[in-house]
């Protein structure tokens, strides 16, 4: 027998089963009871509260920060044939009144709104007059000031629960981190009520570190393995954004700038079009990711460091929703770490803000020089043990090798030490590997005992002798001094030989490697050579439908559905509906054209 929840699940989702825990939270809220759920992004925690919000009696009111959210949601929702709207202020007068007038008539399911919407008294009054079923708080983190997505008004959300005692409530967070979520359930008054807590992997997500040299041509030798593909590419400063975004539009990549100096309208269109639009990749700050739940996502890219192990989870987890394979990537090296470190030090916070700032970096540094599984070292942050190494990341796929690599930073450290403490990278590597160039002989640097001990490794091999070093504290980045690089109290027992070094080898970049890599281990086989063209066609027509109702594509239907889709090649509306994402609704409004566009694609 199938409960009225699975019911629905299949009929209007068009899904076959409940992944991880929703069932368990389904029937928890439907049973009228609170609960808080972490889970990461993409494991579905919208069905949690959209489906009981059918079940029960009463609309779901669903409080979200995000206008552009919202749309999207109600966008996909309608889609499905559900009763769904929205209330904010990209509203008429006159639109929002005929929300109203539904709300009270009891015509929506799903109401999503606001926080500061929710919370005038005209709206409190409304609701008065309402039947509500559920109250879903999303993006709960927002409740906590230490989060970066901080809003005040999340704070007031607590009288939901003084109005209306008996109506059930459920707060969701895709946030990892344990102070947080102790504060979410404090301040929202969910102390007692059931928490849903699953495993933070993405499994779908591949995470890869590169060792930065020209990054710029790294950066286009990964996207030429995601050509027509959806991705983000993360620069610290807003001027980086452009000109990688310029860059990239001149290597023929349809590529848009984001950060919060740009007009505010230009920034709308440009999001807009990335979600809208197949293939965009958007060259951003942080300032753009939060509630962007386009699910395919298929790259996150890093061109500079991330400011904490933490943050690079969040950023990176806007990849891959649809639990299709994505790339995570990270291209790295001693100048990001120069400049954290100076924005550190030179930070107006205090002492104690900055403390932690440091410790922050050097968890991140850690991650970035591991030569462990990556998954497990990302899960370990979060204190969640990840018993086998995952074999979808660049250190389970090509495990790295280490050297003994003793004698090299004894050389490294008292060529430090011999300079004086006063120069960095480049020119440490000059009188290591004995240049001559002016700056050596003015320096008189080829009288010094380290002149030209160390010809025996190339210069990008000693870069990463000194990118190590720092990262693992033996060295210390002299902010004041222009990243010149001086010794610790770490560097001693090294270098009176008390204490052995190993270090990761310098992985040799081919392009041919990035892509062999790319194709090798993929959690999910790529698509018959035959069913290609059915594919495709199948995109047109998405892209046609969606473009009609000037929705996005995914909307229509995931990539996921579209493969399933080419793979069976239905030849019935019956058949049709049995594929995971294609529900009643989409059947009746889209099955004939699918069908036909199969028949045509195959007889091509
Ligand atoms: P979250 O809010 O947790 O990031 P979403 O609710 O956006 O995740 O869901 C992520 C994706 O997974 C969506 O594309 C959704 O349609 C899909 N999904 C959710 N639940 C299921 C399920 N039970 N079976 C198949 N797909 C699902
Ligand atoms: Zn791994």
């Amino acid at each position: 027998m199938t409960s009225p929840a699975r019911e629905l699940l299949r009929r209007i989702f068009g899904f076959p089963d409940f992944r991880g825990e929703q069932a368990a939270v389904v029937e928890h809220l439907v049973a009228g009871r609170d609960c808080l759920v972490l889970m990461p992004t993409g494991a579905g925690k919208s069905l949690c509260y959209q489906i009981p919000s059918m079940l029960r009696e009463g609309t779901g009111i669903v409080v979200s920060p995000l206008i552009a959210l919202m749309q999207d949601q109600v966008e996909a929702l309608e889609q499905l044939g559900v009763r769904a709207a929205f209330l904010n202020s990209s509203l008429t007068g006159e639109a929002a009144a005929a929300v109203e007038a539904r709300l009270i008539a009891g015509d929506l399911d799903l109401l999503y709104v606001a926080p500061e919407r929710l919370l005038t008294d005209r709206f409190l009054h409304l609701l008065d007059r309402s039947r509500i079923a559920l109250f879903a708080i999303d993006e709960a983190h927002c409740v906590s000031q230490w989060g970066h997505d901080f809003r005040p008004e999340y704070r007031e959300l607590n009288l939901l629960h003084e109005r209306w005692p008996g109506v059930p409530r459920i707060a969701l967070t895709a946030t990892a981190d344990a102070p947080t979520r102790r504060e979410i359930a404090e301040r929202l008054g969910l102390q007692d009520a059931r928490q849903f807590i699953t495993s933070f992997d993405r499994p779908n997500i591949r995470y890869r570190v590169v060792q930065k040299d020209n990054a710029r041509r790294q950066l286009l030798d990964f996207l030429a393995a995601h050509r027509d593909e959806a991705g983000i590419v993360y620069c610290l400063s807003r001027r980086k954004v452009e000109e990688t975004a310029e860059f990239l539009r001149s290597h023929d990549i349809d590529a848009l700038p984001y950060h919060a100096g740009l007009d505010a309208g230009l920034r709308a269109r440009n999001q807009r079009r990335f979600l809208r639009e197949d293939g965009v990749v958007m060259c951003a700050t942080i300032a753009f990711g939060m509630g962007i739940d386009k699910p395919d996502v298929r790259f996150v890219a890093h061109m500079d460091l991330p400011k904490s192990l933490e943050g690079y989870y969040q950023e990176t987890g806007r990849a891959g929703r649809d639990g299709e394979p994505a790339q995570a990537w990270l291209c790295y090296g001693l100048g990001d770490v120069v400049t954290l470190r100076q924005m550190i030090e030179n930070s107006e916070a205090g002492e104690e803000r900055r403390w932690l700032e440091r410790r922050k970096l050097d968890t991140l540094l850690g991650y970035c020089e591991s030569t462990r599984c990556r998954r497990q070292v990302l899960l370990a942050s979060f204190g969640e043990d990840y018993p086998e190494p995952c074999g979808n990341c660049d250190n389970c796929i090509e495990p790295p090798r280490t050297w003994d690599a003793t004698v090299a930073a004894q050389k490294a450290l008292s060529c430090v030490y011999r300079s004086g403490q006063r120069f960095g990278v480049t020119h440490l590597v000059d009188i290591l590997r004995g240049a001559e160039n002016d700056r050596i002989s003015q320096l008189g640097h080829d009288r010094l005992s380290t002149y030209g001990i160390g010809a025996d490794l190339d210069a990008r091999q000693w870069k990463g002798v000194f990118r190590q070093l720092v990262a693992m504290g033996l060295l210390e980045v002299d902010v004041e001094g222009h990243g010149s690089l001086r010794l610790t109290e770490a560097s001693r027992p090294v270098l009176k030989g008390e204490q052995t070094v190993a270090l990761r080898e310098e992985s040799v970049r081919k392009r041919e490697k990035e892509r062999g890599v790319r194709g090798a281990a993929l959690p999910a086989a790529p698509l018959a050579a035959g069913d290609q063209p059915l594919f495709e066609a199948l995109r047109a027509l998405r892209a046609q439908l969606a473009r009609e109702q000037s929705v996005p594509a995914y909307v229509i239907f995931h990539d996921a559905t579209l493969r399933a889709i080419a793979e069976r090649r239905p030849d019935s509306l019956d058949a049709l509906g049995t594929v995971s994402g294609v529900g009643a609704a989409k059947l009746e409004r889209y099955g004939e054209q699918v069908l036909a566009a199969l028949r045509e694609a195959e007889t091509a």
